[in-house]
């Protein structure tokens, strides 16, 4: 167990781990030699590159120290905090059946495990395809513009993280996110994920860890059905949820349970669809739309880094408000990386963005979006922003002519409003179109290069965010009593790692509630 805590612990570029226990012990006061790099361990790892001529890292550090530290080095540390997972005390309540999560995407995976190591044996069902069909699938999309509804770059295996950049960096403070990254090392990650400040796995990585996480879950007792989709539930007169209705390929059927995560990600349109008929209470939520932007990476390192070589692909973090009043943001930036087309529905395109582990495309990409306020939904209909989405990706699947190829020009064309600007500019509201204009050259003020004229521009980018938020009380529950909305199609996290935590938060909710399962199996 590490004891102590100590933070700014400068590192050069080209020192590394051997040199942390000198640093600790002349910033704690000790005498040379009384640590070994054993006794310390790495939490966080970020670049500092704010003065060009000086990058550097700075670490976080935990070590373990059995003695007294002297009255200087108690000034600079704090206690090392525990990061082993609570233990929750599991509820009295029966389960019904095997408790349900729907959705394999990063949310489903940790609400899985976290109840199968539990003893809950949970039941998995996830409408898309596993791992290798999945990837056959998608490159059969990307090659041949074959859309497979079911199996795609956003249904299947691992959800919509799979084909992904794997960014890990999450804007929330929760004590599971160490959980999460530890698992994935524990999956077969690289372990500097578990302490980088920007953490990134990369889609090819990714791939393997979820295949390792589903078989964990396998073998603490879980159980994993694909092509299987949740259709539907049953509730008893008390409102509470009785069973689950299913569909495997054309074959019905249903699991009795009082105990469902639903893990839907943001773009099971037909399940939104069909919760509202259900009755399942949700709400409007406001979104964002854009355009996926394209440098060459030379351009965005030079600005981050100077001329420093040696460094990691560098990312950027924009944002401004358009004199329309919209704010306007870079998100998902995938330095190294591809745009992606990432559809789910036929008729209908979208991008996003993906890449490697080494990130080593030499192209930088970034959704560049503008917010959309729930007043731009063409109503007031719980499900408007979907509606909202699909009118704007099926502009843009006709814009690119009819295929799976979205509409691309130059920013100078996009800007100027010639050659293919203006099919682009028709994939966004009036709105977004003149904002991006308007704040793509205030980004190249900051960003030397960023507002360049060959700079590519690619519509459309709708699906950053659940256009929805499925209600839940503080005990994660919707008001069907035993079904439990989580992750980002439910509203409550953005990104891989934030959806992660959800899918704990809410299977130590079950936990609480009801009595394990285990010894019924
Ligand atoms: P999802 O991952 O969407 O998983 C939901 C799963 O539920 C899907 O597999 C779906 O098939 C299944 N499902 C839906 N309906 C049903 C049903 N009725 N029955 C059964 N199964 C169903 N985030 C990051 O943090 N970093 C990144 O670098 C990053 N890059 C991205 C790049 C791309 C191309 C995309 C598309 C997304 C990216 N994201 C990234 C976002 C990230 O993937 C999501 O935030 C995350 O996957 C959400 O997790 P989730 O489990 O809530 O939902």
């Amino acid at each position: 167990m590490y004891n102590y805590r100590i933070t700014n612990i400068r590192l050069e570029l080209n020192q590394g781990w051997s040199a942390l226990p000198e640093k600790v012990e002349k910033a704690c006061g000790l005498s040379a030699g009384t640590l070994a790099e054993s006794d310390i361990a790495v939490r966080k790892e970020s670049l500092d590159a704010r003065k060009k001529k000086d990058i550097h890292r700075v670490l976080t550090l935990d070590f373990k120290y059995c003695g007294k530290l002297p009255a200087r080095g108690r000034k600079r540390v704090s206690a090392a905090p525990d990061l082993r997972p609570r233990a929750i005390a599991p509820g009295e309540k029966p389960l019904a059946g095997r408790p349900l999560v729907v959705g394999f995407g990063p949310c489903g995976i940790f609400a899985a495990l976290s109840l199968a190591e539990a003893g809950y044996a949970p039941i998995v069902v996830e409408r898309g395809r596993p791992m290798e069909q999945r990837v056959a699938d998608v490159d059969a999309f990307w090659q041949e513009g074959k859309l497979d509804p079911e199996s795609n770059v956003l249904f299947g295996e691992g959800g919509a993280g799979t084909f992904s950049d794997g960014k890990l960096t999450t804007g929330i403070k929760d004590p599971h996110i160490h959980q999460v990254l530890t698992s994935f090392v524990d999956a077969g990650a690289p372990e500097d994920i578990a302490y980088a400040q920007k953490p990134h796995i990369g889609t090819d990585i990714l791939r393997k860890v979820v295949v390792a996480l589903r078989k964990r879950i396998e073998a603490a007792g879980g159980e994993i059905h694909f092509n299987t989709q949740m259709t539907g539930f049953e509730q008893n007169e008390n409102g509470e949820l009785v069973s689950v209705e299913l569909k495997t390929g054309e074959e019905k059927w249903k699991h009795s349970t009082n105990a469902v995560v639903l893990a839907l990600g943001h773009s099971a349109r037909d399940t939104f669809r069909a919760l509202k008929d259900m009755g399942i209470p949700m709400a409007q939520k406001p979104l964002s739309i854009g355009v996926r932007l394209e440098h060459p990476q030379r351009i965005i390192d030079q600005a981050q880094y100077g001329g420093q070589t040696g460094l990691p692909p560098a990312s950027y973090k924009l944002s401004c408000r358009a004199q329309n009043g919209r704010g306007v943001y870079s998100f998902c930036m995938c330095p190294g990386g591809e745009v992606v087309t990432a559809s789910t529905q036929p008729g209908m395109v979208c991008v996003n963005g993906m890449s490697n582990r080494n990130r080593d495309s030499g192209t930088a990409n970034a959704g560049i979006l503008v917010d959309v306020r729930t007043t731009d939904f063409p109503s007031t209909d719980v499900l408007a922003g979907i509606e909202f989405q699909e009118y704007w990706e099926r502009r843009a699947f006709e814009y690119g002519g009819g295929r799976f190829a979205p509409p691309r020009c130059s920013f100078a064309e996009f800007r100027d409003n010639t050659g293919r600007g203006p099919e682009v500019a028709a994939c966004l509201p009036d709105f977004a179109a003149e904002a991006l204009r308007e704040a793509i050259p205030v980004f190249g003020k900051r960003i030397r290069g960023f507002d360049s004229d060959k700079a590519c521009v690619t519509a459309v980018e709708t699906r950053s965010s659940s256009p929805v938020r499925i209600l839940r009380n503080d005990d994660y529950e919707s008001a069907l009593k035993g079904l439990y909305p989580a992750g980002e199609g439910a509203g409550y996290a953005g990104g891989i790692t934030s959806a992660a935590c959800d899918g704990l938060r809410v299977a130590e909710a079950i936990v609480r509630r009801f009595a394990p399962f285990l010894d019924k199996v």
